[in-house]
């Protein structure tokens, strides 16, 4: 087998690296079989079957239809609740820890095998979320994906020129500053100068930590994330009087040059209005935002302001 394309078992899956690209693209035609649109809800049959402790109120399960397989990577579904009917921005301070812990237990489940893991959340049948149980996701992945190489790239190349880590600099320059959405003790979101989507959010960890893992489960950053977090789709859900749909990924490696932070990505830009990638950000990587991120950062501050 060539250098540039890696089977999984029983070659179900495959990654195929693209030199003209630079980027590496997985193919798994068995998930062309996965259920849309489905009424029974696979994660509620994880419930009645009895394959989840019954005071377990959140869970790692299998992906059923996995994208990757051993060696190249492998998936899981992290449960958010019980409740088939909720959604991640309206657990509790309680249950949202739960889910920052579980963030942390399959990180440190899949670390040590993998280069990276890759979890995220994408909430909304619009951008392809096609159980409505509320859950995240995990990727186990044997290669490091494009978006994580350039940022890991500034990370190193800040360092050989003996400046600040990118992410550090962003919490000095960012706090109190027009694009800043929350300044919290322990975490800061902004509206990043550069962003693709209107409503776009980077929540940054002002202690630089590589990995969720970096802080404590039970602590106050931890508490402080969880709290923070529902609040800040709560306020999305406002700019779109209705459900916001979002992607929420979690931008972590094992290397200490790395700063943990999260990625925000609501495709919302107005009621009813979705911002999608599309002629100029699919055919060349050239992102077009309809919008100002000072001004879209005021409207976010006066919204979690508002409260619910
Ligand atoms: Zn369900
Ligand atoms: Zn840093």
């Amino acid at each position: 087998m060539s250098e540039s394309q890696r089977s999984g078992a029983g070659g179900q899956s495959r990654l195929i690296w693209n030199a003209l690209w630079g980027e590496y693209t997985a193919q798994s035609p068995a998930r062309m079989a996965r259920r849309e649109g489905s009424d029974d809800c696979s994660f509620c049959a994880d419930l009645t079957s009895g394959r989840v402790p019954e005071n377990a109120r959140v869970w790692i399960r299998p992906n059923d239809f996995p994208a990757l397989l051993p060696p190249d990577g492998e998936c899981y579904i992290l449960m958010y609740s019980r409740e088939h009917d909720r959604r991640f921005s309206q657990l509790d301070l309680e249950e949202t820890l739960d889910v920052v812990r579980l963030w942390q237990e399959i990180y440190e489940r899949l670390a040590p095998r993998y280069p990276v893991v890759m979890t995220w959340e994408t909430s909304g049948a619009e951008i392809g979320q096609t159980q409505r149980h509320p859950h995240g996701q995990t990727y186990g992945l044997s290669v490091v994906p494009e978006l994580l190489r350039r940022e890991m790239d500034a990370l190193r190349l800040a360092k050989e020129q003996g400046l600040l880590c990118p992410f550090c600099r962003s919490v000095a320059e960012e706090s109190d500053g027009p694009r800043m959405v929350y300044d919290g003790a322990a975490w800061m979101g902004f509206v990043p100068g550069w962003a693709r989507y209107p409503y776009q959010v980077q929540i940054v960890a002002r202690r630089h930590v590589s990995a969720v893992t970096g802080f404590a489960g039970d602590g106050a950053e931890a508490r402080e994330l969880a709290a923070f977090l529902p609040r800040l789709i709560r306020a999305l859900d406002r700019v779109v009087e209705g459900a916001m749909p979002y992607m929420l990924a979690l931008h972590q490696l094992a290397d200490p040059t790395f700063h943990f932070h999260i990625e925000l990505l609501p495709v919302g830009r107005a009621p009813g209005k979705l911002k999608l990638a599309a002629s100029s950000e699919m055919a060349w990587g050239f992102w077009l935002n309809d919008s100002l991120p000072e001004e879209k950062a005021a409207e976010l501050r006066r919204l979690l302001d508002e409260g619910d």
